[in-house]
């Protein structure tokens, strides 16, 4: 049995040796396979973020440059007013190897900071499992799955199924069929897609900038600039700057200052040449054919602003959701904005599938503007800080000071919906201060019903932008409501009266349809109740109608009197020409005084 052992063991390392040979010929294949496509493999892969930053970076035009502060010639402001506020202090400014066209720098005024030089600040912790945890609803088993969890509680979303989706991924197409054959002028202007970054993970920022150049057509795109708000995260430093630095027409520009989203976009702007900017959140997958329809528009008139319709990319599974035509983007009282979907459609006209659609705000995630258009009507506000509410500013001033906005259909882009936002998710009260500067600065009167929803209560300096209101000649809040969003109920939270309103000609109350509060639709004439609870006057509609010694109920404005007017069992309300008819005569039973009216 010895000599058996002894056989066996001789057999076992010779296998060894054979293994090991193996593997050496496998790694040397390997290294000079990679060191051969290198460059092909770049663009074609999915290469995740390099773990250490590659050797190759030679050429001093390679190095991140920073701006010298105290250069005079790069104060903005020059050809930029109304724009004074943003300070390009400490700029780090990346070029592309790549043939660009001239890009804007100025050699002279850049200091070289060696790449090593931009030490990475540690991230401060995420959330704990036990915070987030419970708001987290996944049911995770395993390691694989925890470092699912781990990548949620970092991103706010899967990241490690986004890894392993294609950073070239097509969406399939879900355009309408009328989009398909429309033909765009050549003369179409050039975008720049000023993407804007903070802390984003490296598999879908890069699927974003991958996505533009895979469908934008090369004679539109001016560039794409991608600029980091101080990020801290290891593999959106040199191992980005390398990576982009092979890839045509992208720029990264780096802000040494957290700016938030709206300055970091005015920051973009400021450096960007194209003539349409193109916001774009750095976690997009672009339909095919999306930018030509935007730059169309824009084209024809470049005080509109315009937003493909915003499709879902889940956060868990990264699957791709169309939405549903029509859809145009609102916002409430909490100045929260929403996508308002199952909207009528507009008279069965066959054309709506394929029209823009007038829209009173617009949603973050894409959006297209005339570069001088966006510098006129004031950029994005600087008092907005870090996130929030900065799309509901720039919607009701552009719409206010002499622009448009519409959502046009035949362009599609993808949005990550993030399950939560790490940077927003400890406090809100950044946001709540948006929120009061668009009140302060926008909403005139009626910041008292948004400030009913309030607590915070500080004033902001709005000094700044109160004069470009007046210098633009923008309207009120009051227009707004009027003419651009008639749809947002005004509440009316003080009632004057609340009771039961009896009409003598139909026996019957006037009353709210089932499942309707006092806030919204018509009324409607149905049974009494006898709770005293079934009408509400508020100061405002006493205000519009009055009531006559003969019972009836006129209509201020129109001097028209208010009529039950029955069909079947039920019946609707009515401003006829006044009559006597008993249909006209109101009774107010069960008043009810209301408290401290
Ligand atoms: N962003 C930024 N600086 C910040 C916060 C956000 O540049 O301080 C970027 C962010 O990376 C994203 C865009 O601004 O590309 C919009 O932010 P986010 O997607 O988190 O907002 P949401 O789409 O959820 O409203
Ligand atoms: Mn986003």
């Amino acid at each position: 049995s010895m000599r058996l052992w002894g056989r066996a063991t001789a057999a076992r390392r010779r296998m060894l040796c054979l293994w090991l040979l193996l593997l050496g010929f496998a790694l040397v294949t390997l290294a000079l396979s990679d060191l051969f496509n290198r460059d092909k493999s770049q663009s074609h892969q999915n290469p995740g973020p390099p773990r250490r930053p590659l050797q190759r970076f030679s050429s001093p035009m390679d190095l991140e440059v920073i701006v010298d502060s105290r250069d005079p010639a790069l104060e903005l402001g020059v050809d930029l007013a109304p724009l004074k506020s943003l300070q390009e202090d400490q700029l780090l400014f990346v070029p592309s190897t790549q043939g660009t066209k001239s890009p804007p720098q100025k050699k002279g005024s850049y200091k070289v900071l060696l790449p090593g030089a931009n030490k990475d600040i540690t991230a401060p912790a995420p959330p704990t499992h036990g915070e987030m945890g419970k708001a987290v609803q996944l049911h995770l088993e395993g390691s694989e799955k925890e470092a699912e969890l781990a990548a949620v509680l970092k991103y706010g979303f899967n990241e490690v199924v986004s890894e392993r989706i294609s950073q070239h991924r097509r969406l399939p197409e879900t355009r309408h069929p009328g989009c398909l054959g429309e033909q765009y002028s050549e003369s179409l202007p050039s975008a720049s897609v000023v993407i804007c970054f903070h802390d984003e993970a490296w598999s879908t920022l890069l699927r974003t900038v991958h996505s533009v150049l895979d469908t934008a057509p090369k004679q539109h795109l001016q560039e794409v600039l991608l600029v980091d708000d101080l990020s801290q995260h290891g593999h959106l430093k040199t191992v980005l700057s390398e990576y982009v630095s092979h890839l045509d027409r992208v720029r990264l520009i780096r802000s040494t200052k957290r700016l938030g989203v709206g300055g970091c976009r005015t920051l973009g702007a400021a450096r960007a040449a194209g003539e349409v900017l193109v916001f774009m959140d750095s976690h997009c997958e672009c339909q095919k054919g999306w930018l030509e329809p935007l730059l169309e528009r824009v084209a024809q008139d470049r005080t509109k602003v315009v937003s493909p319709i915003m499709d879902v990319i889940d956060w868990q599974t990264f699957q791709y959701n169309a939405t549903q035509w029509p859809v145009r983007g609102v916002f409430d009282w909490r100045l929260d904005f929403h996508w308002e979907l199952n909207l009528p459609l507009q008279d069965k006209d066959p054309d709506s599938a394929v029209q823009p659609l007038r829209t009173p705000a617009l949603g973050g995630g894409v959006v297209a503007i005339d570069r001088h258009f966006f510098q006129s009507v004031g950029a994005y506000d600087p008092g907005m800080l870090l996130w929030g509410a900065e799309q509901i500013e720039l919607s009701i001033r552009v719409w206010s000071c002499g622009g448009s906005m519409e959502v046009v259909p035949c362009s599609r882009v993808a949005h990550l919906d993030h399950h939560h936002l790490p940077y927003v998710f400890p406090d809100q009260e950044l946001l709540q201060r948006n929120k009061i500067r668009i009140a302060d600065t926008w909403m005139d009167a009626y910041r008292k019903i948004f400030y009913r929803r309030d607590t915070l209560s500080e004033s902001p300096n709005i000094t700044e932008r109160l004069r470009l209101k007046r210098s633009l000649g923008c309207r009120n809040f009051h227009w707004y409501l009027t003419a651009v969003y008639p749809q947002l109920y005004i509440p009316q939270d003080r009632p004057a009266l609340s009771g039961e309103l009896y009409n003598v000609g139909a026996g019957s109350c006037a009353d709210y349809p089932r499942g309707q509060g006092p806030q919204g639709g018509p009324m409607n004439i149905a049974p009494c109740s006898g709770t005293g609870s079934q009408v509400t006057m508020t100061t405002d509609s006493s205000q519009m109608i009055s009531f006559t010694l003969s019972g009836q109920l006129v209509h201020q404005h129109s001097q028209l009197c208010l009529e039950a007017v029955m069909e079947g069992g039920t019946g609707g309300l009515f401003l006829r020409a006044c009559t006597h008819h008993p249909r006209q005569q109101w009774h107010f039973e069960q008043l009810v005084a209301p408290k401290g009216a």
